[in-house]
């Protein structure tokens, strides 16, 4: 793969260009740091132990993180972090966005310390996504979000809600449905099988649909088709998919649901080493709670949820039927998300009845003077989901699960939250609280996990999962600058799950693409964050070259084994760009210095050759990012490649930046 070529040799960069070309001093090119964050200590992400420095951001970039104290008077704006850490913007892998063009600001989000958000899980999401994009960049977020295409959304889309495998005129259609999403800039598919219609289709259909993803470089995240007693079959089928579809995948919101499989965790994290062991791409994500949070309709056996809810309705009224659905409903109480106690079973946002909200199962069968047992209880679920369903907290996991899962070295940390603000229902507190709660809870007070690897599982971890690396979840210069900056001995979450709204904590300031959101513990109204689009990857074999010109190579230093003005003629911009450009490379890379511009050509074509002698890990990810509006074309050519077509001794590969005109 690709990849793995570009840290493992020493890479020669190019960027190619044509246009007139003047010959810039850019070390002159000093800028004023329009926000300097002085006296922290960094947390980098990367799970490197904290050290003192001073972080400089000009616009939405960091520029400089210094051991050395930085001059305040070359900063526009000077925060001191005196005993704060300085950390990357956190990355929630699992949100549920769905209010977000009324909840522009995301507060609920931001004030957690989380600067980039994806959306789409569990099957769900918006679609398409291009016009939604447009929506978002109208009025911008308060935080940058990022998208999945999701199953249900398309099989929907194709199928509605029924009961059956797709004909393949109705496969090619999904599998077109997930080429459109990813062509919209979505970073992969989400599944939530446990839901309709997902739970209707068959671990091919997944894996058709999968394939189509992974060919264009995306993630598959899945809600497991079951997460209770079906917990083994559903990470096996996970896993099936990884190795079938050759697609990177995340078990979203890991957990073992009902007594009956607490423990089971065990088994599952062996299943996912074991996976890893034969070479696939698994990953974990988790919330810090022992509760779970999604619809009533989840009490419900999905055979009777297929075709919607005028068809439950109908088979309710078919006294046969209604007997079968009750006793679905009986088992699933026991043995799944009723956890065997219908105290275990809170409301969190009822509109038909506002009294519910808070109280649990049991408290609404004493209300109606009946039994709280599953049997009594069976039948106010049904009634529950005829009056149009609830949103629901599940009390059915294990502090001993949690705890195993969270410590696993492929865990990373996601809310599943959806955005809330003051007022709405009773959420479960992880949509206000999941990443303060790990670092005042798990870190600070339970000493799960050191402070360092809590933020890299909340930064470089999911970035690294998105194609990121280097550009976000990272503090380090030429990072996106995304920065949160939180007190460590007060961070924490004070929502519960019957006041669960509250902010966090100890976290004082949150910068998005160089704004701050959260300003001295104020949430601003600014509304810096955007979507972002995957990266893209050029081709990963040499492309056929135009005829070669008689063209010769002036660099400077360096950059004496690039010879490239074949491709001059094909590339172009203006210099203006091009060394805009060169300086937006130069923190992505190792040794900078060796960073040049220099004009290559005859007096009439003229270029930029960029030479380096090794690119940080993930900077060609950077810089599909940092570039995607100026570059048409990134591609690699190997040391061997490159010496057959320019001669001389290369020992280098070449990475071209082909830009567009
Ligand atoms: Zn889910």
């Amino acid at each position: 793969m690709i990849r793995r070529l570009w840290w493992n040799c020493p890479v020669a960069l190019a960027l190619v260009l044509l246009g007139a070309i003047a010959d810039v001093p850019l070390e002159a090119q000093a800028s004023r740091w329009s926000v300097l964050i002085r006296n922290g200590t960094v947390i980098d992400g990367t799970g490197a132990a904290r050290y003192r420095a001073d972080v400089a951001l000009i616009g939405d970039q960091i520029v400089e993180v210094s051991r050395r104290p930085l001059d305040p008077r070359r900063a526009t704006r000077v925060i001191d972090a005196t005993g704060l850490i300085v950390a990357p913007g956190f990355i929630d892998l699992h949100a549920h966005l769905e209010p977000l063009l009324e909840k522009r600001g995301a507060t609920s989000a931001v004030t957690q310390g989380v600067t980039l958000a994806l959306g789409g899980p569990d099957g769900g999401g918006p679609f398409p996504l291009a016009p939604y994009a447009d929506s978002i960049a109208k009025g911008g977020l308060g935080i940058n979000v990022a998208y999945l295409v999701g199953h249900n959304v398309i099989r929907r889309k194709v199928m509605g809600t029924e009961n059956r495998a797709p004909t393949t005129e109705e496969l090619d259609r999904m599998v077109g449905l997930v080429k459109q999403g990813m062509d919209e800039g979505a970073f992969g598919m989400s599944t939530g099988l446990r839901y309709v219609p997902g739970y209707y289709a068959t671990t091919d259909e997944v894996v058709t649909l999968s394939r189509a993803a992974a060919a264009y470089g995306g993630i598959y995240t899945s809600h497991l088709r079951e997460e209770g007693l079906g917990l083994i079959e559903g990470v096996a089928e996970a896993i099936t998919i990884a190795d079938q579809a050759r697609i990177p995948v995340v078990l979203t919101h890991h957990k073992a649901v009902g007594q009956l499989m607490w423990g089971q965790s065990v088994r599952t994290l062996a299943m996912v080493d074991s996976a890893r062991a034969r070479g696939l791409d698994v990953m974990i994500d988790q919330y810090p709670y022992t509760a779970s949070q999604t619809s009533l309709a989840v009490l419900i056996p999905p055979w009777a949820l297929a075709g919607g809810s005028r068809a439950l309705r109908t088979r309710a009224a078919d006294p046969v039927l209604r007997d079968s659905i009750l006793r679905g409903i009986v088992t699933l109480l026991e043995t799944d998300r009723g956890g065997g106690d219908t105290r275990r079973v809170q409301f969190g946002e009822v509109t038909w009845d506002r009294s519910l909200e808070g109280r649990t199962l049991a408290d609404w069968a004493a209300s109606r003077g009946v039994p709280a047992t599953p049997q009594a209880a069976a039948e106010l679920v049904l009634e529950g989901e005829l009056k149009g369903g609830a949103s629901m907290v599940y009390h059915i996991i294990d502090e001993g699960d949690v705890r195993r899962i969270m410590r696993h070295p492929q865990t990373m940390i996601a809310s599943d939250g959806r955005l809330t603000d003051p007022g709405e229902g009773v959420p479960h507190p992880r949509a206000y609280g999941t990443f303060p709660r790990v670092l005042g809870t798990y870190v600070r007070a339970e000493q799960v996990l050191t402070l360092e690897t809590a933020i890299h599982k909340m930064t470089a971890m999911p970035a690294a999962r998105l194609g990121l690396t280097g550009a976000r979840g990272c503090l380090a210069v030429g990072c996106a600058a995304d920065v949160t900056i939180f007190d460590a001995a007060t961070v924490g979450s004070p929502a519960t799950f019957t006041q669960p709204h509250q902010y966090a904590t100890g976290i004082p300031y949150v910068f998005v693409n160089g704004v701050a959101m959260v300003d001295d513990g104020k949430v601003t109204t600014a509304r810096p964050g955007t979507m972002l689009q995957r990266p893209r990857v050029g081709s990963t074999t040499p492309t056929p070259l135009p005829a070669a010109r008689a063209t010769q190579v002036r660099p400077r230093r360096g950059s004496t084994n690039l010879i490239i003005a074949e491709e001059i003629e094909a590339a172009g911009a203006d210099i203006t760009t091009a060394l805009q450009l060169v300086e937006r490379l130069r923190p992505m890379m190792l040794r900078p210095r060796n960073l040049t511009a220099g004009s290559v050509g005859d007096g009439n074509l003229f270029g930029v050759i960029v030479y380096v002698e090794e690119v940080r890990v993930g900077s060609v990810e950077a810089l599909q990012t940092v570039m995607a509006a100026s570059v048409r074309e990134i591609r690699y050519i190997g040391a061997s490649d490159a010496t057959t077509r320019w001669g001389t001794g290369h020992s280098n590969g070449v990475i071209q930046v082909l830009l567009k005109r």
